[in-house]
């Protein structure tokens, strides 16, 4: 069933309830699904595009923004979100290589859009997003259009095109069909209490996979989604009181930003009684302060990526609750996924070992943009390698330790980043760590880390090798620890940029 059902299905059953609120603004379910089947109008019979034509969309999260990504869920058209920090050279090869016939922008990439336009196959350019009110190209058309709805999609048609976050090197275009979205909200609503009526918060943007997945959600649940135009902690807090919110997701490397908020504790709001995390790792000393501040809420950690449509597993409520070992994991698979560990072989590994986390399953990728489909085993299942390296535990659960091209091979023995930065913010000083191999004439590669602290904090690199001796055998230990009183930099989806603080780090120490 695409997700066409679920949002017709969901639209007519709540006519009178709120579907989104962003800003001033607030539209029903029957004032949104009028909306973006006005949108639907727009898009092809405005612009004339086809159902399987690209158009882009540059822009904070708005509901403009909102709509037209329904639109294409509706089947209208082929969406393809853009990371807002990308460089005009990284926006150029995105819309050329997706082969995007229109460009919708909000005002403030207005010179951006035209530049654009000049430089690859964009027809249209068209802005979006004012909150004002002003009457911006877009209202104007959209004002203009007629309600009408294309034809049901079929589950193998293409839902989206969703670049990943480019966090190990080029953004790729995952193709997601229909069916694969509208399994992944299935999965997602068995593992959750997330089922009817609930008030979801979005402030991650809409460019990042679990944006899409849970607007997606969201609709299909007949809940009401309050967006942010941008992740903004102390508004974040403000918009969850005014509009007894129920849930919201954050980016785990992100969640010490709201720590840091007086106001952000379950007294002060009791109505968020479920907060999911993922997207990066969470290190284990933030989870435990965050699940002190929330003592009744329910937690759940999601672990997946662009090519599964978000999800591959999940740590829920009651994992979190128990505690133990299985705090520090990703969970175990979500209803229908496969999870296989493999070695450089490609053999699995047993369990305990690590390997490359492989996945499959009915919310997977058709495959990536312009390149050839995933490889099937011979049964004609389809397995994706992750790139993530992880093992499996004797309970199923999945634990993750790093990226598998990230891993160090000192002296033959293998370290995980992961494992090592853990340790490292285990140490009440240390916010963030960074760790990473630099080639050694005499280990092969040598473990470096690079940590942030509090401008105030007393540590030293030899305080910080220690204190990781006594956590990690003495091969793991960091050789030299660069300590840095600013906040690392974040890549357009709020992860740490790794391969950026590794060249800050490069370039300081020659
Ligand atoms: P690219 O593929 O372009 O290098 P990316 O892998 O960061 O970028 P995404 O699809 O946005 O792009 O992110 C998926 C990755 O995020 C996963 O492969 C994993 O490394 C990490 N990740 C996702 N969820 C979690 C989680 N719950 N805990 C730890 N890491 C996670
Ligand atoms: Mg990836």
């Amino acid at each position: 069933m695409p997700f066409f059902d679920l949002l017709v299905n969901a639209c007519e059953q709540n006519p009178g309830r709120i579907a989104v609120r962003c800003d001033n603004e607030a539209s029903s379910f029957s004032e949104h699904f009028s909306r973006i089947s006005r949108a639907a109008h727009l898009l092809r019979m405005t612009l004339g595009l086809a159902s399987n034509d690209r158009f882009a969309i540059l822009s904070r999260n708005s509901v403009d923004y909102l709509e037209l990504i329904h639109a294409s869920l509706l089947g209208a058209a082929i969406v393809v979100p853009l990371n807002v920090r990308s460089s005009e050279p990284e926006l150029a090869a995105v819309l050329r290589d997706a082969g995007c016939r229109a460009l919708f922008f909000s005002d403030e990439f207005c010179g951006v859009a035209q530049r654009l336009k000049d430089v690859t196959e964009v027809e249209h350019i068209i802005q979006i997003g004012d909150s004002q009110p002003s009457y911006t190209a877009y209202r104007g058309l959209i004002q203009e259009a007629t309600e009408w709805l294309p034809k049901r999609p079929d589950g193998s048609d293409t839902a989206f095109i969703m670049y990943t976050s480019g966090t190990t090197g080029r953004a790729k275009g995952v193709v997601i069909e229909h069916a694969a979205m509208a399994n992944d909200i299935y999965k997602t609503g068995i593992v959750t209490t997330l089922t009817q009526g609930y008030t979801f918060l979005l402030h991650a943007p809409l460019f990042h996979i679990a944006s899409i997945r849970g607007f997606g959600l969201a609709p299909a649940t007949g809940s009401t989604v309050v967006l942010l135009p941008r992740f903004d902690p102390p508004r974040i807090i403000q918009e969850i009181k005014a509009h007894d919110v129920n849930t919201t997701s954050f980016i785990a490397s992100t969640v010490r930003n709201m720590l840091e908020l007086p106001g952000f504790h379950g007294t002060a709001l009791p109505s968020l009684t479920t907060i999911g995390y993922g997207s990066a790792p969470m290190h284990p000393a933030v989870l435990r302060r965050l699940m002190s501040a929330f003592p009744k809420a329910e937690f759940v950690n999601w672990y997946g990526m662009t090519e599964t449509c978000g999800h591959v597993s999940v740590l829920n409520g009651l994992d979190h609750k128990l505690g133990g070992r299985r705090l520090t994991s990703c969970g175990r698979a979500m209803p229908g996924i496969g999870v296989r560990v493999i070695d450089e072989a490609g053999l699995p590994v047993s369990h305990g070992t690590v390997g490359e986390i492989t996945v499959s399953g009915d919310n997977l990728m058709r495959g990536y943009w312009n390149q050839p489909p995933l490889k099937t085993d011979h049964t004609g299942t389809s397995w994706y390698p992750t790139g993530d390296a992880g093992y499996l535990d004797d309970d199923g659960y999945l634990h993750l330790v790093g990226r598998i091209r990230d891993m160090i091979i000192t002296g033959g023995e293998n370290v995980a980043p992961g494992e090592v930065e853990a340790a490292l913010c285990n140490h009440p000083e240390v916010h963030q760590a960074v760790v990473f191999g630099m080639d050694d004439l005499k280990w092969g590669e040598a473990v470096y880390a690079c940590v942030s602290a509090p401008a105030n904090a007393q540590i030293s690199s030899d305080q910080l090798r220690a204190h990781c001796r006594t956590q990690l055998a003495g091969y793991k230990v960091p050789k030299t620890i660069s300590i840095q009183h600013n906040p690392f930099p974040m890549s357009g989806s709020n992860k740490i940029d790794r391969n950026l603080v590794k060249s800050l780090y490069t370039q300081s120490y020659p």
